[in-house]
């Protein structure tokens, strides 16, 4: 889980949910005022919990994703 550190956890917010964004940027599932909501500093969009789980369990500590099954001999 070298990823978690990639994403500020916040509240979403009205203002979060007028001005920035009200889905989440990966699975597109609507986001609802006082969910949390993860901040992914790396491609600049909000992610649900489930995909921020699932996308930090697939980071590195540079918030690099590491592609499996490829470039390995
Ligand atoms: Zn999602």
């Amino acid at each position: 889980m070298g990823g978690e550190n990639c994403f500020v956890e916040q509240k979403a917010t009205k203002e979060i949910l007028l001005r920035v964004t009200n889905v989440c940027g990966q699975c597109y599932e609507s986001l609802c005022e006082g969910d949390d909501v993860y901040y992914d500093m790396s491609t600049y969009r909000y992610l649900c919990k489930r995909c921020k789980d699932e996308l930090s369990e697939r980071m590195n500590d540079e918030c690099e994703i590491e592609e499996e099954g490829e470039g390995l001999f």
